[in-house]
């Protein structure tokens, strides 16, 4: 094994401990994850590349190290970015022609944390067009592809999607060229494509992470999160990205816990809910089998599992589908060719705003714009918007009542492992069923993790999902430990 391949297979934590020892300099590791990711360009992942920002960004860690500063563990170490987060002076697009030629003069606050903690950026991953889209399929710069390959059924033989929206975040840390991402999660984001490339996704309590300088999708759903392949690695990059944030009110007020601390401390006594209503009838016998065997090893580990009842998980996947295009049909009413990205002229300024956006948009963007735009409007308010609102509530309220009884809840990542690239296009409803474990978490705000527990009978990863209480992700971090310690998933695509 080359000594190249070494260093991508590490983790955050193990890269981190010899960058500090001197083993390795943060230039070399940086060029290791290069290498790999000239191979991994097949797959689409990555919109844009930084690769003179990175040599310096690595060259001022080792410079750091060798001047003898103490480091924290995010220093030196290569990361990637969905294309959504604006990043000063680095061409950032959504993955929509509409951006076209944008370069932003500001820095979002997650990616200036991390900067700060001395993580080098390799480049913007690609996404569903302003993270619409749960296969990465509806991107304006082509899909991504897994690195994963079916050896059996339907997708066997085919290029299978990554999963979305994070999709290129998720691909490019599942292929070793990068040692972690960020994403973002509005219905499961970070989460399914997690899922789908065998890697672990947090999305954390929805005011964990500032969302200044994150292009807006849904405001009151869209939360920054980690991408990495163990579950350490994922507390260790929350802990650079979280914190409060005067530019952004719906940051919350709240100290930022040690997340790695209590990581080893296990589940004895741990209360953990299956709900019985994620139960489908038509859920694959693997999904079921991973799900009963995640329940097993928890209750190994000292847990007690018991079945609770989130009643109105049904609605969950209606209500979104309200809620999320009406504040997408709002947050994207700002790209009408004068401020921003693209123009196509016409004779009159509403034929300039109609061109602009006609052919700024893909075809899944003003699906979403139309019917937020209906729900919305006068006479259906009441009838759709207000009414999902108060659906709402209701979930957030199954969530508060179970969580007097128990601590976090289990439920699989994704009904289905990765499909093939062109699958459920023609299909808009069933493409939103892939959302249908993660959406009730994004609903009620809620802290949520996938693991990656195994590989399905054709050889694609399947998840599980932990839920936990509104700024609760160390208990979730804690389950989720044991889970991917029990699972022990040590496969490489
Ligand atoms: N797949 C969901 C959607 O299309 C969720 C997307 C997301 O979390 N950004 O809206």
């Amino acid at each position: 094994m080359s000594i190249v391949v070494e260093l991508t297979q590490l983790t955050i934590a193990e890269a981190a401990s010899m960058l500090s020892a001197g083993h390795v300099s943060a230039e070399e590791l940086l060029v290791a994850h290069l290498e790999v990711g000239e191979n991994a360009d097949k797959l689409n992942a990555m919109i844009t590349r930084t690769t003179d920002r990175a040599l310096k960004q690595a060259r001022q860690s080792d410079h750091r190290r060798v001047n003898g500063e103490s480091l924290g563990p995010m220093d030196g170490i290569p990361i990637a970015v969905k294309d959504l987060f604006c990043t000063k002076g680095v061409k950032t697009t959504a993955a929509s022609k509409i951006l076209e030629g944008f370069v932003p003069s500001y820095e979002s606050t997650v990616t200036q944390n991390l900067w700060s903690a001395g993580a080098v950026l390799l480049g913007k991953t690609n996404l569903d067009e302003f993270a619409m889209g749960s296969a990465n399929m509806t991107s304006y710069f082509g899909p991504v592809k897994n690195p994963w390959r079916a050896r059996s059924g339907p997708a066997a033989g085919k290029d299978i999607v990554s999963g979305g929206s994070s999709g290129g975040s998720a691909a490019i840390v599942a292929a070793r060229a990068a040692l972690g991402a960020i994403g973002t999660d509005t219905g499961g984001s970070i989460r399914q494509p997690a899922s789908f490339c065998g890697i672990v996704g947090m999305k954390p309590t929805y005011g964990r992470c500032s969302r200044w300088g994150i292009i807006a999708f849904a405001s009151s759903l869209d939360q920054a999160g980690p991408m990495a392949r163990c579950v350490e690695d994922t507390a260790i990059m929350l802990q650079a990205m979280a914190g409060h944030d005067p530019n952004d009110s719906t940051s919350a007020s709240i100290a930022v816990p040690d997340f790695c601390a209590a990581l080893g401390d296990g589940v004895k006594g741990l209360r953990v809910g299956i709900p019985k209503e994620y139960t489908m009838n038509d859920m694959p016998a693997e999904v079921q089998a991973t799900w009963d065997q995640g329940r097993e090893w928890l209750e190994h580990a000292g847990a007690t599992c018991t079945e609770i009842s989130l009643p109105y998980t049904d609605y969950a996947l209606p209500c979104y589908y309200i809620v999320a295009p009406a504040e997408a049909s709002s947050n994207l009413a700002r790209y009408d060719g004068v401020r921003y990205g693209l123009r196509i002229d016409g004779d009159t300024l509403d034929e300039m705003y109609q061109n602009t956006r006609g052919a700024g948009f893909g075809p899944e963007v003003r699906r979403r714009i139309m019917i937020g735009t209906y729900v919305l409007s006068a006479g259906y308010y009441d009838a759709y918007y207000v009414k999902a609102q108060k659906v709402r509530s209701l979930i957030a309220r199954d969530f508060e009542t179970s969580f007097f009884d128990v601590d976090v809840i289990l439920t699989p990542t994704a009904p289905s492992s990765a499909f093939a690239i062109g699958e459920k296009m023609d299909d808009p409803l069933a493409m939103y069923l892939n959302d249908i474990f993660t959406v009730p978490a994004s609903m009620a705000g809620l802290p949520a993790i996938s693991v990656p527990t195994r590989l399905d009978g054709a050889g694609l990863p399947l998840g599980l999902q932990l839920i936990g209480r509104a700024f609760d992700e160390d208990t979730i971090f804690r389950a989720a430990k044991v889970l991917e310690d029990a699972a022990h998933f040590k496969c490489i695509p």
